[in-house]
Parts: C-alpha cells; structure tokens; sequence
C-alpha cells in the first residue's frame, strides 16, 4: 500500500465501517479468533525524562512517586501466572533504580513461572538489553510515539529519535520480539505524519504495534491541547493491521478511556492482544499516564474474568498459549 491510500484511508471518515470490516477480516484470516491477554505489571512511575504529554514526567512535582520492591513485583507475576497469564508485561518509566543485575533477576524469577516476558521500559544500553535478554526477557515494546522528528523532539526535550530508533534496532539485533508503535492525536500531528510513522512500523517490521490516542493529562504541559480522537486511532490501527496482517495489536487502554466500549470496538477492527492491569491497585492509582485510565479502582486481577466475558461475548477465544507473533512462535 502506497502512502496516498494510506492517507485516503486514515482520512475517509465516511468509509471506516468499510475499513474496519477489512482489517477484522484480515485478522481473522492471519491470527484467527484468539485474544491474547497479557498480565501488566506497571512497576515504577519514576522517570528520568520529561516528555510533555506524559503524567509520570520527571517535571509533574503532583506526581507521588514509587517504585515496588523486588519481590512485591516478582510475587505479582506469580499470581497473574496463577490465574491464567501466559505473558507478564513489566512496565516503568525509566528508573535507573533498576540496574541491569536487579531486572536481570527479576526477570529470571518470573521466567519460572513459564510465561514469556515482555519489557517496556525505555531507552537502556546495548548490554542492559543484552543482559535481559539472557536472563529471559521474550519481547520488549517502546513505541517510537512519532517519526515526525521535529515534533519528537519539541515533545521529548533533551531525548533523541535517533537513539530511540537505534534502541529498536538493537532489540530486534538481540533476538526480541520488537514492539514499537505511537500515539494519534499529538498537537502538531498531521494526517500524513501518521501514514509516514504506519509505513515506518511496516518496514521496521515490528512483531507487535500498539496505537494509542494522545489524552492530555491536567498536570503536564500539554493540559490544555485538544487530544487524540478515537475514531482516527481505530482507523490507523485497521490500517496497521492491513499493512502486517499478521502481528499482533493491542486494543489500547487509552482508547478505553476515551469510550467504555473502546477496547471492544479495538478488537473488532484488527486488534488480537488485551493487557489488562495486574498491577496492586495502591500503585495502579498513581500510574496515571494520561486521565481516565481504566480499571484504576478495581481490585487487583479483575481484569480476567470481566475482560474474559467481553471477549467471549463477542465470539472470541482467550488464548491459551504465549500468544508469540506466529511468525516467531518459539518464546
Ligand atoms: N518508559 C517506557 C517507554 O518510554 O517506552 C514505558 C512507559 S511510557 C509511559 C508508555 C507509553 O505511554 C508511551 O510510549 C506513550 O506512548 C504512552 N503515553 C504517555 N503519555 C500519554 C498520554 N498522555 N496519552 C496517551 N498515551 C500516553
């Protein structure tokens, strides 16, 4: 797909029923109709950088931080695992708290539980992801947010896209299943930016793309721009699972918290991935990357059994293996 039809698509308002019916047809084709549900872990909200749009930025002095013991993190996977997980999401901002031989044993202790692990904790070093990666570490996610790299760099001071990018690079030199993907709705964000960011996605080419709409957070810079929509986020999304029919795509929390039905419409119009929040909810409450996250003031686990009636209500299957893009199916 050439970058014009990816625009006319992005664009077409009018046509999404169209698009939709498309991509969940191309879904069903190449994944077929399991959902993959990931247990995540949200295990720090401390962070070294000071990206505008982000609630846990380094600069939100409103922001009470923590950042949960090593075993308190480990017995969480356990009890996900217990429940039925068969991939544990381990999610921070970037704490440096977390040295390379700290995660290195957290992720080997929770590679005992047999699940696979997925990473996302930002930009490290070359050895850093090395090590985690022998200590057991299946997949690692960092979106690019955009390959707009003006607009990165307005968003993202003192970060740089090219390392960003070269992180990418190196996890999928090192043998990960590579996530990466972006946000729809930045302030500054162009239609064909968005197709440039699903045609870099493509080429990369990533095992897993998450999109998300931008949501603005009250306590950030960004408080009072007008953020993402959803529709065009689902439509980008449709988009992404046309040009990789068969990775694997998350119905985002964010899109959630723009609609109560909106991880369900996900997973009508190309997503096959949930990551319902596993995480203690005295921690859960103050991971607030964006406003209205969903799930927040629940108990801890919930998510199975409600998220597990919604899939099955709408003719899908919980997956019951890792869930690995079926390209790479060894985890
Ligand atoms: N620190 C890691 C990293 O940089 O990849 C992982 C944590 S980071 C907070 C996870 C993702 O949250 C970001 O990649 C970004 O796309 C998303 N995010 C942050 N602020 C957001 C907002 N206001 N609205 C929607 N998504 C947001």
């Amino acid at each position: 797909m050439e970058k014009d039809e990816i625009i006319r698509l992005l664009s077409d308002e009018a046509g999404e029923k169209e698009l939709f019916d498309r991509a969940d047809a191309v879904r069903k084709k190449y994944v077929d109709d399991e959902i993959h549900l990931r247990g995540l872990i949200e295990f720090s909200n401390i962070c070294r950088n000071n990206c505008l749009y982000c609630g846990i930025r380094r600069g939100n002095d409103k922001a009470a931080r923590y950042h949960m013991p090593e075993e308190e993190i480990i017995e969480t996977a356990r009890r996900a695992a217990d429940m039925g997980f068969k991939t544990i999401v381990l999610q921070s901002g970037e704490d440096m708290f977390y040295t390379r031989e700290r995660m290195s044993r957290i992720i080997a202790a929770i590679k005992k539980f047999d699940v696979a692990v997925t990473l996302s904790i930002g930009e490290r070093e070359f050895d850093d992801y090395k090590a985690f990666r022998e200590a057991g570490a299946d997949r690692y996610l960092m979106r690019i947010e955009t390959t707009d790299k003006e607009l990165y760099h307005r968003l993202d001071p003192g970060m740089s896209w090219q390392y960003r990018y070269e992180c990418l690079l190196m996890l999928k030199e090192l043998g990960y299943e590579l996530g990466s993907g972006i946000m729809v709705g930045l302030p500054g964000q162009s239609i064909e930016s968005i197709a440039e960011d699903l045609i870099f996605l493509r080429n990369l080419p990533v095992d897993m793309a998450g999109i998300g709409p931008f949501i603005p957070h009250p306590d950030t810079p960004l408080a009072r721009t007008s953020g993402g929509n959803l529709h065009l986020a689902l439509r980008t999304m449709a988009v992404m699972r046309l040009l990789l029919p068969d990775i694997n795509i998350p119905a985002t929390t964010a899109m959630e918290s723009l609609h109560p039905q909106g991880r369900i419409m996900a997973l009508q119009c190309g997503a096959n991935v949930v990551m319902p929040n596993v995480t203690d909810s005295e921690y859960k409450k103050l991971y607030q990357l964006y406003p209205g996250k969903t799930d927040v003031d629940k108990a801890p686990m919930h998510g199975f059994g409600k998220i597990g009636k919604l899939i099955t209500d709408i003719g899908r299957t919980i997956g019951t293996g890792y869930g690995s893009h079926k390209s790479n199916l060894s985890v």
